[in-house]
């Protein structure tokens, strides 16, 4: 395996940093990235790969479930570096469908490191739950709502740095942007739009009121 990954970057070499040799000269003078993306650790989220972006466009940050945890030095030195000091105006939380820390969420774990993590979400479990109950949602519509639910949370948790809660308040432009990446087919869905701070109909979807009511008896 180890041997197959270096043997790629020399494809790499060859049939992408080559032949486009002026973008990674400039890059490698300096980088301008356009995006901060918070996302899941999980193999099959490729930042780069699933928004068809090069090298130099994004500003990376993983874990496990997509988290914005409060006591987190890592995200927070990372979040002061790409808003202040690289500028970058956009935001990108993603979460995506079939999370394993997200169904380690929803169905509780005993490893402790993973389970202590995990409380960074709890506030979405907690909403999930009551709209599941509400709205009488299958266990696969109750993990979908509670991916959606933590990146909402984890948007607010973002709101609530004092980093971001300072630019906000000078009038500073930022995005912060919510999105869903379906591993089964590649889509991204928006959840919430980072220029009106709406929640889109996927994010709304399992909130409708109206939805399993039971219809009326005909007579
Ligand atoms: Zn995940």
């Amino acid at each position: 395996m180890i041997d197959r990954l270096l043997e790629s970057n020399k494809k790499f070499i060859s049939d992408e940093f080559e032949p486009n040799s002026s973008h990674y000269s400039k890059i490698a003078a300096k980088q301008t990235p356009r995006a901060v993306w918070i996302g899941c650790a999980d193999s099959r989220v490729s930042e780069d790969i699933i928004t068809g972006s090069r090298p130099g466009t994004i500003f990376v940050h993983r874990n496990i479930a997509n988290m914005v945890s409060f006591n987190d030095v890592g995200i927070a030195a990372l979040l002061e570096y790409a808003l202040v000091h690289l500028k970058i105006k956009d935001v990108i939380v993603c979460g995506h469908t079939r999370c394993g820390g997200i169904a380690a969420l929803e169905n509780g774990v005993k490893e402790n490191y993973i389970a202590d993590w995990l409380c960074v979400g709890s506030e979405a479990k907690t909403a999930a739950d009551e709209i599941a109950q509400k709205q009488r949602l299958s266990p696969d519509e109750k993990l979908e709502l509670l991916t959606m639910e933590n990146v909402r949370v984890q948007l607010n948790h973002l709101k609530k740095l004092t980093l971001i809660r300072d630019m906000f308040q000078k009038g500073k432009t930022l995005r912060l942007h919510g999105w869903l990446y379906r591993v089964e087919t590649g889509k991204i869905d928006v959840l919430i739009d980072g220029e009106t701070g709406r929640e889109s109909s996927v994010m709304r979807r399992f909130k409708k009121t109206s939805r399993k009511t039971t219809p009326a008896k005909s007579k």
